[in-house]
């Protein structure tokens, strides 16, 4: 099946984009290059408190990690989103909080440091939706392993260039996404790459 494509938006390494669905959109988030973490934020058009958690998605879905037909949901048990289809290798994170300036100053990273933080407040504030702190994001294309001790270790993202995700907007939705910045932990591989937003009719 081909989609028509309604709008396109370019993330550039290390930056944020966004994208407003009406309900029954669909969004595929395509990870241009390869192994690229895309955080993704969202938040009701009419109603900035409801903001997608990661934590009530988990409650719900009874998962720690997203897959295909599951829902993403506000703090008041309402789905915003829906995950419609997965062409990559189907490995989500959806446990660590958004990078931002103050951690990459604890692991030592060279200052000043782009993070997921920034771009997510510089991206959303576009549209006029200023929380002081970013909600947690989904993180698409993140592996994130589990040890036997129930360990996290950040791997490299499996995903290959052109490997995208769909989303299907279950209202009025503000999409916000970031090309994570991360370049001390391999998460995007050997370095940073850009994120392309299609909004499908
Ligand atoms: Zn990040």
């Amino acid at each position: 099946m081909s989609d028509s494509v309604e709008q396109v938006v370019e993330v550039a390494p290390q930056s944020g984009g966004w994208v407003k669905l009406s309900a029954g959109q669909r969004l595929r988030l395509i990870d241009v290059e390869g192994q690229q973490v895309a955080d993704l934020f969202a938040v009701a058009e009419d109603d900035f408190d409801k903001w997608l958690s990661t934590s009530t998605s988990r409650s719900v879905a009874w998962r720690l990690f997203p897959r295909v037909g599951g829902r993403f949901f506000t703090t008041e048990f309402e789905p915003l989103l829906t995950f419609d289809a997965d062409n990559s290798p189907g490995i989500h994170d959806m446990l660590f909080s958004v990078c931002r300036p103050e951690m990459y100053a604890a692991i030592g990273a060279a200052l000043p440091h782009p993070s997921c933080h920034e771009n997510f407040r510089k991206a959303a504030a576009e549209f006029g939706w200023n929380p002081t702190e970013a909600p947690d994001p989904v993180n698409f294309f993140q592996y994130t392993e589990i040890g036997e001790d129930k360990s996290l270790t950040a791997m490299p993202a499996p995903s290959k260039p052109g490997d995208s995700v769909t989303l299907r907007a279950e209202r009025d939705v503000f999409v916000v996404v970031t090309a994570c910045s991360m370049d001390v932990e391999p998460i995007n591989g050997d370095r940073c790459t850009g994120l392309r937003l299609e909004v499908l009719a």
